[in-house]
């Protein structure tokens, strides 16, 4: 456990990466540290969905000299700074005030346990019957080594520890086959068996794990650390099977069938929505629902194909509407009302990770969109 008087941005960072590494983050997106150096101590944390003037003010009359935000608030170049943006004028304030800005946006989106799980959960889905609905494509690699028999349960531990090995609800998941390895050391070698200008055969083990690409460099370094030779034979591929636990949206199932009109009543009052912009009902009881927090249009075939009888999403334009054909009821929440519980679940995760750790949820987040 961390001693929470002597945290640094990096101890938070790395905590938060562990959960939603930021290489799941869209190509698009600007997640991790904008503002601040790793190094600095912090004393106290304030998050918000949006990082605003009103938010860094908020964290300047709290003392907090950390805000995690869910929507980074640099996402193209700045050129100046002198004040004409709220974006400028609130990178300047943070900075004025020694006030780290950290942003955790799509890799959140990305992962099973982030904004889609919890606005599942919100709408009525059972926790069971969650899956995510566009599951990423080349987020898994493989990678094989080959180590003497004695040693190879020291090396494929310590693969397991930097992370390899994880496939779903398991760890520690590997295959070995015991077989022949064979090699010449050469003038200038080091051999940790055999000697120079022989051919030497050993029995070795050839071990076999899947890592997720975020974690390749660990795990090669940590494998590379924990074998006996000099020149360690291994192979890295990526495969071409999609990682079920990463990715976009997520697909869920209700407890009971539910009449659409129900289900949407249902929806709005969960998420607060003043008002759910919505397609044609079609006459039929919702299922499967699928989700995506914030804008979430791009998902609508998939949500088809799984079967979703809704989408609950956000920011569908009016012609994207009528893409929903009779064959499914689109629900544009808002994008506020489909991601203000991730502020709940990001200070709940600081909590988990840093117990005794001073913690704010920010007051200063509203909705920059009304409805009369
Ligand atoms: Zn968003």
């Amino acid at each position: 456990m961390q001693d929470a008087n002597n945290l640094t941005v990096r101890d938070v960072t790395t905590a938060l990466e562990s959960w939603a590494p930021p290489a799941l983050q869209e190509s698009y997106d600007n997640s991790g540290l904008l503002v601040g150096r790793m190094s600095d101590s912090v004393d106290s944390i304030l998050v918000s969905l949006d990082c605003t003037e009103e938010v860094v003010q908020e964290a300047i009359e709290l003392g907090a000299n950390m805000i995690v935000s869910h929507h980074p608030i640099v996402f193209k170049g700045l050129k100046r700074f002198n004040g004409s943006t709220y974006v400028e004028r609130t990178v300047m304030k943070a900075i004025a005030h020694g006030i780290a800005l950290y942003a955790i946006h799509t890799n959140l989106d990305n992962v099973s346990d982030g904004v889609n799980m919890k606005l599942a959960k919100l709408v009525g889905c059972k926790p069971d019957s969650l899956r995510i609905l566009r599951p990423k494509p080349d987020a898994l690699m493989q990678v094989v080594v080959y180590v003497p028999e004695e040693q190879a349960q020291k090396v494929s531990q310590a693969m397991f520890a930097a992370g390899a090995g994880e496939i779903g609800a398991y760890d520690e998941c590997g295959w070995t086959v015991p077989g022949k390895g064979t090699f010449r050391p050469l003038e200038g070698a080091n051999p940790h068996i055999g000697i120079i200008g022989e051919r030497e055969s050993v029995v070795e083990s050839k071990l076999e794990v899947v890592v997720e690409p975020w974690r390749l460099a660990a795990v090669i370094s940590a494998m590379q650390n924990a074998h006996p030779y000099e020149q360690v034979a291994h192979g890295v591929w990526t495969l071409q099977q999609v990682h079920d636990q990463v990715g976009s949206g997520m697909l869920g199932e209700l407890p009971q069938p539910m009449e659409e009109g129900a289900f949407l009543d249902t929806v709005k009052s969960a998420l607060g929505c003043a008002t759910i912009r919505h397609t044609n009902l079609l006459g039929r009881d919702v299922r499967k629902v699928a989700v995506c927090g914030g804008s979430g249009s791009f998902l609508l075939q998939d949500a088809i194909s799984a079967g979703a009888d809704v989408l609950v999403t956000s920011d569908f334009k009016y012609h994207e509407f009528f893409d929903a054909d009779k064959r499914i009821v689109i629900a544009d929440v808002g994008h506020y009302e489909s991601e203000w519980q991730t502020t709940d679940l990001i200070v709940n995760r600081i909590k988990k990770y840093f117990p005794n750790f001073a913690v704010h949820l920010a007051e200063a987040n509203p909705n920059p969109i009304h409805y009369r």
